[in-house]
């Protein structure tokens, strides 16, 4: 049904129950580097028996943060449209007598683990509906409250990690574990398996957190007469204090980082390094460079260190990377409409400010005030002890200059030329900062010439007239 075992088959098995964090999407794309450096197939399957935390929304978003990301699967499975699969092999090992019908109730339970804690003894089931015969378990089982559990041999068991060698567990210590609520509601561990098994996966790639699961699981495979898989735990993800990554830091989804103006490249290169390095240490990595240079050896055992400055790191990167044009593209969603009415200027501002850029969302802040002219005080304009008639004789000068330069000559250089000189005459600092408050409403910013650069020579002199005005008002009030 699923086509020969010949190549490399990975799955990434994400349970619906939240949005794709950094934890799941980790896994994810390690599964997805392996499958395309061995040539083999990237397999998205949605496990989402728990009916009560499974949520559709959750599947859109684990799903569309995937494609964002560009980690494409090659073939896509739901557990709930195969329901009916897992009851087969239910019924299977219940014909068997290798798992058994139980129902005993959360007292008795609760009653048994309380004898056995009280002996010093670890607590497990205590196999009383072990031997109850099949027909009368049957029977009871169409009237009765009960689960399905598995007979688990007392035997060591050893499975192949590749990236912990062997690991050995004593399935002494596991006991009679439940397998599924009833023959149409199976657990995670059991659906796990078969489909694993059905799927033809060759390897299961997954974290750390879910080692425990690995002896119950290889109990199943052995009870059902599946062939072994080769497994690689990977390592925790841990906040920057090495201990575990906070709920905050993992309750922040990838659709969250996304908003938030993060670019998936950025995102893929700051996952990569979460545990794995490739030769020479190397740091910026192609997507490309990432397939090629994936392998286990070099995933570590210790857990990897999530610090977000990094990400802002790589994204500054990345997007600094990007020409002035794409990234334009990118930014035209964040910005208001009016914006775009001249795209010259749009396309400048983007490129000046490219430099300074962390996330997407920073810029439409940053740069705003090129686009409205932030209301400010007349005090702004005046620089140190300068009388306020001085620096509104400066601007008056200086309106007249850029007046002088021809519009196709309005560009940084020429601007920055002819103000020199008339700012060497008169003083930097009284032309200058009044030039640069009159441009931005601001005190901090970029400096006077990109400013009039940027904004062109109609509304440089905009500007310029209206800061003169205020200063004029201000110095005829006093
Ligand atoms: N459904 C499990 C989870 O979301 C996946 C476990 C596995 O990969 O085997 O954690």
């Amino acid at each position: 049904m699923f086509g020969q075992k010949k190549h490399v088959r990975v799955r990434f098995a994400p349970s619906p129950t939240g949005p794709l964090n950094f934890g799941g999407v980790r896994t994810a794309l390690f599964n997805w580097l392996f499958a395309k450096h061995e040539g083999g197939y990237f397999i998205l399957r949605i496990e989402d028996t728990d009916k009560e935390r499974s949520r559709p929304e959750f599947e859109t978003d684990i799903k569309e943060s995937l494609s964002w990301l560009g980690l494409h699967w090659d073939e896509l499975y739901k557990q709930t449209d195969r329901i009916a699969e897992y009851e087969k092999y239910l019924t299977s090992l219940l014909e068997r007598n290798i798992a058994y019908y139980c129902f005993c109730s959360e007292e008795d339970l609760v009653k048994d683990e309380e004898a056995q804690m009280s002996q010093g003894i670890p607590p497990k089931y205590s196999g009383r509906c072990r031997t109850i015969p099949f027909e009368e378990a049957t029977a009871r089982a169409k009237k009765e409250k009960h689960v399905i559990r598995l007979k688990v041999p007392e035997k060591e068991l050893s499975f192949h990690d590749l990236i912990r060698g062997k690991v050995t567990f004593h399935l002494g210590l596991v006991g009679d574990f439940i397998i599924a609520k009833s023959l149409k509601e199976p657990l995670y561990n059991f659906a796990n398996v078969i489909d694993d098994a059905e799927m033809e996966i060759t390897h299961v790639v997954r974290g750390e957190e879910h080692i425990s699961n690995t002896p119950r699981q290889i109990a199943i495979q052995e009870a059902l007469g599946f062939s072994p898989l080769i497994y690689a735990h990977l390592p925790l993800i841990l906040g920057a204090n090495k201990k575990k990554l906070s709920k905050r830091d993992l309750a922040k989804s990838i659709s969250d980082y996304r908003r938030e103006g993060y670019l998936p490249h950025a995102v893929l290169n700051f996952l990569v390094l979460l545990g794995w390095h490739p030769k020479e240490d190397k740091e910026i990595l192609s997507v490309e460079e990432m397939q090629k240079e994936f392998s286990f050896d070099r995933v570590q055992k210790a857990g990897g260190i999530f610090n977000i400055e990094k990400l802002d790191w790589f994204n500054g990167y990345y997007i600094r990377a990007l020409s002035d044009e794409t990234l334009a593209l990118l930014l035209e969603e964040l910005v208001p409409p009016a914006w775009m009415n001249d795209r010259n200027k749009f396309v400048k501002t983007v490129s000046v400010e490219k430099e300074r850029m962390k996330k997407l969302t920073d810029f439409a802040g940053a740069v705003k005030f090129l686009f409205e002219l932030p209301v400010y005080a007349p005090e702004l304009l005046l620089w140190k002890h300068t009388p306020a008639a001085t620096i509104a004789g400066n601007l008056k000068e200086a309106i007249g200059i850029f007046e002088g330069i021809a519009e196709e000559d309005f560009h940084k250089r020429t601007i920055e030329s002819k103000m020199m000189l008339f700012a060497e005459m008169r003083g930097r600092g009284e032309v200058l900062w009044p030039i640069r408050v009159a441009l931005s409403g601001n005190g901090a910013s970029p400096g006077p010439f990109d400013l009039a650069d940027i904004l062109g020579k109609r509304e440089t002199l905009l500007r310029m007239k209206h800061a003169y005005a205020l200063l004029s008002k201000k110095h005829e009030a006093e």
